[in-house]
């Protein structure tokens, strides 16, 4: 007789400021590791061009995502520039319970809370080469939302987030897109093949 013991799948978490290039990096990891669950978050802000519901984002009005928030269907969530934004739990522990790695893009506020609550999850802090090189990102990016003072406002904000570099288990520099995914699918390869 063999009794199995189910395996937990392993919760990696990729956070950093606005622009660094998270949502690129997280969408090129999915292509090369397609065995992970990326965890889908849940928004009130309007969609972009191009952003598709249930595949981006569930784009939620505020009275349905405040009603699962306070139910306690996210498991973070916050008000970040004016809208709501929280990463829905059901799905996560879902996968997690069937053994299948969970992938969680977030921000850093949101990374700090995963880690009270999942202490073994694994947070992985992407940043930009430079400052300028940042802004030239924000600005570059499809967002008929970005204004100036925006822009200002999560500069301002990502200098800061990096004071928690510390609390992460990796950095990954995002200069080169070829060169810091490969450093990125190894770091998440190595973690998700330890024991
Ligand atoms: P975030 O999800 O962190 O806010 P995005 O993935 O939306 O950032 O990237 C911001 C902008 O920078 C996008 O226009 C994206 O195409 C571009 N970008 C991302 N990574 C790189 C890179 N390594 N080199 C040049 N441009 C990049």
């Amino acid at each position: 007789m063999t009794s199995e013991i189910q395996k937990k799948g392993k919760l990696i978490v990729i956070a950093g400021p606005s622009g660094v290039g998270k949502g690129t990096l997280v969408s090129e990891l999915m292509k090369k590791m397609p065995e992970l669950y990326l965890s889908i978050s849940a928004t009130t802000r309007a969609a972009r061009p191009h952003e598709n519901e249930g595949e981006h984002y569930f784009f939620l009005n505020e009275d349905d995502f405040l009603e699962l928030a306070m139910n306690g269907g996210m498991l973070e969530y916050f008000e970040v520039y004016g809208d709501w934004k929280g990463t829905p739990k059901a799905p996560i522990e879902d996968n997690l319970d069937a053994g299948k790695s969970v992938l969680l893009e977030v921000d850093v506020q949101g990374a700090m809370k995963i880690k009270e609550l999942y202490p073994q999850a694994f947070l992985i802090f992407v940043k930009a080469p430079s400052e300028e090189i940042q802004r030239r990102r924000l600005l570059e990016r499809e967002d008929p939302t970005m204004t100036e003072a925006i822009l200002e406002k999560r500069l301002t904000a990502a200098a800061k987030e990096e004071k928690v570099v510390p609390h992460f288990s990796a950095l990954v520099i995002n200069d080169d897109l070829g060169r810091a995914l490969s450093e990125l699918t190894s770091i998440v390869k190595d973690f998700i093949s330890k024991g």
